[in-house]
């Protein structure tokens, strides 16, 4: 009956969740071959059932041409969007629980982080990314929940450039070209409001306390916010498309509802993070200050990696001060919070070198769990 179907389903997804508690989940995520690459060869060879790949490089012979990766998941060329976001629900689910989240998209520029957080076109749903996906869900939860707890919204969106923090929401007396009352008729508002919420109830799990926190109420208010965020990040860039690559971009959504019985507040809050580009770049040809924002990148992906790692090790020292990225993220990584990298392959032959140490980085942040992780598959 659709009774016993309803209470399996429940299960399901509870037992997703406590599968999810306080876990590193690493999914890997093979780009197809784009029009115009078809008659290439790829360096993906199998992907298992449970979160194993091999690679290949087809220029090599013997065992020195095939290794072997294991993640939580792996998904190949042919998985959807709604795919992809079905196993990164239960997530978004515990935000609103009072649960931190990062979700991290890592990979090398034109490997799909674009594709898989945000999708290629914002005018069709059905290649809507995580991001759009995930705050559908946590306006619509929250209204189902409405009986119970009132949830209020907030958004903050900063990038990190060669290790400068800079909020990519600022309001007025900026340089920035696209201020927020251009879009938004409430802003004058914010200002008095933003002050507010700092005074009166800290918003946890973001170190940044001068960046922007703007109120929200529906997806499309977070979409505009996107808009401004992402035309924001390009300004002043030398060149446009690179800045992108060359920066990392963090969404925040703080979740506060108070139990409407209890009157007890619970705090969430949603990371989305889009990392830099992991390429390495050729030190013979980097000069100036592509060298210094390839070192800066480097530095800070190593330093992301050096957490994660050492929380999976339950390593008594985690050197979250490493990096403005591990700084600003310190309080949703680690003790409660949930943290899921989605890692990106390009299988052209070209890119073996970088899909390789892709999957060694994934491998890294991913392996000490090993034996939990595996236990759960
Ligand atoms: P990145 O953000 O890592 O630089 P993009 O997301 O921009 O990479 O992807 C590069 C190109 O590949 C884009 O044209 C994108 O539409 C396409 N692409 C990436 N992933 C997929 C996918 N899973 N299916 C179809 N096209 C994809």
């Amino acid at each position: 009956t659709s009774y016993h179907k309803v209470l399996e389903e429940n299960r399901l997804l509870y037992n997703q969740v406590q599968d999810l508690k306080g876990a590193i989940r690493v999914y890997c995520r093979v780009r197809p071959f784009l029009p115009g690459q078809s008659n290439g060869q790829s360096t993906v060879d199998y992907i298992g059932e449970n979160g194993d790949m091999m690679i290949v490089n087809p220029l090599k012979h013997g065992r020195d041409s095939r290794r072997v990766f294991s993640f939580n998941k792996v998904f190949g060329t042919t998985v959807t969007q709604e795919q992809i976001y079905a196993d990164t629900q239960p997530l978004i689910r515990s935000v609103l629980d009072g649960y931190n989240v990062c979700i991290f998209a890592y990979g090398q520029t034109g490997s799909g982080k674009t594709y898989t957080m945000s999708g290629p076109d914002l005018t069709t749903e059905d290649t809507w990314g995580v991001n759009y996906r995930a705050l559908g869900d946590l306006f619509h939860i929250s209204k189902e929940r409405s009986d119970s707890i009132k949830y209020e919204v907030f958004v903050q969106m900063i990038e990190i450039y060669n290790e400068q923090v800079r909020d990519l929401l600022v309001t007025d007396g900026s340089n920035r070209r696209y201020p927020l009352s251009s879009v938004l008729s409430y802003v004058s508002s914010l200002t008095r409001y933003t002050l507010d919420i700092r005074n009166n109830s800290q918003m946890n799990g973001i170190n940044v306390p001068d960046a922007f926190l703007v109120p929200v109420t529906c997806t499309q208010d977070v979409l505009d916010l996107m808009r401004i965020g992402q035309k924001n990040r390009a300004v002043g860039a030398t060149a446009l498309n690179e800045r992108s690559s060359r920066s990392h971009s963090v969404l925040t959504v703080h979740v506060r509802g108070r139990e409407l019985v209890s009157n007890s507040i619970l705090r969430g809050c949603l990371h989305l993070v889009d990392l830099a580009g992991s390429e390495r770049v050729d030190k013979s040809e980097a000069v100036g200050e592509r060298l210094k924002e390839a070192q800066h990148i480097n530095r800070s992906l190593s330093a992301l990696g050096d957490v994660i790692s050492a929380l999976a090790q339950k390593s008594p020292h985690i050197p979250y001060r490493n990096s403005k990225l591990t700084q600003v993220l310190q309080d949703s990584l680690g003790g409660h919070a949930k943290t899921l990298m989605f890692v990106h392959i390009n299988p052209e032959l070209n890119a073996f070198g970088e899909t390789i140490s892709t999957l060694k980085f994934a491998e890294r942040v991913s392996s000490i769990e090993l034996g939990a992780a595996q236990s759960n598959k």
